[in-house]
Order: structure tokens, then sequence, then C-alpha cells
């Protein structure tokens, strides 16, 4: 069997493109333009980045961006009032903390400080609380692994009553992406840096979920034939005939795993676009919901 590909690109299209019919209709409907505020605090190279795509895509889909740096040694109270501050503001629905913060600052209080409503991230305490607890939803849920199930839905597999893997348990994927499988009636398994004979319990999903960070661990011979392998790790592995000396892997072999799942995605290309299409969509949603009050 070779698999389909999943292809998160124009996934992530899609959802941009709807994300952008969405604007232009709230603002014609009711003058509202959706605002995403995005808190940055110190200069790790990478979270700038990350922060610049985020503004530069709600620019293309018509989402207002503000962007708001505050310095490296900024104080645990100087942070939190920042994010007040853009709690009140009416012209913002959505507020994003850039993570990791600087090891000085309580990541939990900051994320408390923000209003639940604009909570868009969904890494609110309350949010991730009512993830993993049956019978309550989160107002919103964190953009990933929101991305994974959302390609999963637009590929049209059905999660209720499948055998779901999960590999790697972070705050940021692992855990997420595993209440949401389970929120979908998934019969899941979360495997992690301490569990043993990982190739015999990956044997036996439907649907596997590579978040560990480990250049292609996940081997041909550990997947269940026709299973769907989404690879949400992205490693840099050095490739000195690429321009900056570098190419991108995901966990998954997809060599040998695309001779022996149904469905599966690239790396790059599969997971990595839908974050921000589910930023802008959770932030769409947030505007929508200041008119119609859940
Ligand atoms: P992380 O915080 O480092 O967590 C890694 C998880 O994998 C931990 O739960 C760890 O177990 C587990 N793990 C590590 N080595 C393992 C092993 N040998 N066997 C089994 N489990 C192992 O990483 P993360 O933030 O979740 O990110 C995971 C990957 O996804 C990274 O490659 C990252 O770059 C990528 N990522 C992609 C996106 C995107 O596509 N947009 C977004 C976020 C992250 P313990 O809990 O026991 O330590």
């Amino acid at each position: 069997m070779t698999a389909q590909i999943i292809d998160g690109t124009a996934i992530a299209q899609a959802i941009q493109d709807e994300v952008a019919a969405g604007v232009v209709e709230l603002e014609r409907d009711y003058g509202i333009v959706p605002g995403l505020a995005t808190v940055l605090v110190g200069d790790n190279p990478a979270s700038q980045t990350y922060v610049r795509m985020k503004q530069r895509r709600c620019g293309e889909v018509g989402i207002h961006s503000v962007g708001v740096e505050l310095p490296k040694d900024a104080s645990q109270e100087q942070v939190e009032a920042r994010v007040r501050e853009l709690d009140a503001d009416p012209a913002l629905h959505g507020i994003l903390v850039q993570l990791p913060l600087p090891s000085h600052l309580d990541e939990s209080g900051v994320l408390s400080a923000i209003d639940l409503q604009k909570d868009v991230d969904g890494f609110h305490p309350i949010n991730i609380g009512r993830l993993a607890m049956k019978g309550r939803d989160p107002l919103f849920a964190p953009a990933t692994p929101s991305g994974v199930i959302e390609l999963l839905d637009r590929i049209g597999i059905e999660i209720s009553g499948k055998e779901a893997v999960v590999l790697g348990r972070s705050n940021i994927v692992g855990l997420p992406v595993s209440m949401l499988l389970l929120k979908r009636n998934a019969t899941l398994t979360i495997c992690h840096s301490r569990s043993r004979d990982l190739a015999n319990i990956v044997r036996r999903a439907d649907i596997l979920v590579a978040a560990v960070g480990r250049t292609e661990m996940v081997r041909g011979d550990w997947v269940k034939p026709g299973a769907v392998v989404i690879d949400v790790g992205i490693n840099q592995v050095d490739d000195p005939t690429r321009k900056r000396g570098y190419r991108l892997v995901g966990d998954v072999a997809f060599d040998e795993v695309k001779e022996v799942a149904s469905w599966i995605t690239p790396v790059p290309g599969g997971v990595g676009p839908m974050t921000i299409a589910m930023l802008l969509k959770n932030t769409l949603t947030a505007a929508k919901r200041t008119v119609h009050k859940p």
C-alpha cells in the first residue's frame, strides 16, 4: 500500500480563505473587524519569527493585528498588566502570548491574565481544564492540536471508536491533542519518554500522532497497515546540499511509513501550516462571539 499524502498546505489555505470570507461578512453585517494582539517578551529569534508570521497571515485575511513587545527583563506584574490592558480593548478579540516566556516569568500566571473570551491560543488554565473534562468544552483549543483534528476531519477520517496512539505528552501538543481525540471518542494511548516497548504500542494505532521531536523515530515496521499517520515533529537535519545547510524532517520515517499507512502527513507541508490557520479561525470565532454571545 502507498499512503495518500495529506496536503496540509492546501487544507490550511482553504481554512485561511474561509476565514477571509468570514472576516468580510462580519465587517459587512456588523461593522466588526477581528483583532489579534501578539505579546512577545524578550528577543528569542524563533519567537520573533513566529510572531511576524502570525501578524503577516492576519494581514492576509483582513484581521487587524497589534504587536506588543516587552523587554526580556520585564517583571511578572508588567507583563500581566499589559495583558490586562489588552483584555480591556474592545478592538482586540484575541490575545496570544508567545511561548516560551523568559524563565523568570510564571507562565501560568501570565496566561491566566488573558480574558477567557480572548484566549484564542487556548492555553488559559481554565480552557485547558475544560479540555480535560468530560462534558465540558473549552472556549478555544490550542492551535496545533486543533489543526491535527481538522486534518483528520477534512480527509474524512472517523475518529470515534478508533485506536489512537499519541507519542508525546507536552502541554503544547501531546496532551491537548490527546484530550481532543478522547473528546471525539477515540480509544486513547499516550506514550512518553518512560514508555516501554513503543513499537508494539504504536502498532495498535488506527490513528497515530507523533509529537516527540526525535528525527524519524517511527519506523515502517512500527505501523499497522492502513493506519493514518500524523507527524507533528519538526527536526533539523544537516544537509550541505541545501542553501541554509539543513532540511526539516519529522518524527516519522516518511519513506518507510508511507508504504504501510493509508494516509500520512509530510514534513514540511503537513501539520506545520495548520497552526496559524487554526489561530486565525479562533480569532474570527472570538470576534463573532461578541455578536452572538455563546
Ligand atoms: P517537547 O515539549 O519536547 O515534548 C516531547 C514529548 O515527547 C515529551 O512528552 C517526551 O516525553 C516525549 N519523548 C521524547 N523522547 C521520547 C522518546 N524517545 N520516546 C517516547 N517519547 C519521547 O516537544 P513538543 O513541544 O511537544 O514538540 C514535539 C515536536 O513537535 C517537535 O519536533 C516540535 O518542533 C514539533 N512542533 C510542531 C508544531 C507545528 O507543526 N506547528 C508545533 C509545536 C511543536 P516526557 O514527557 O517523558 O519528557
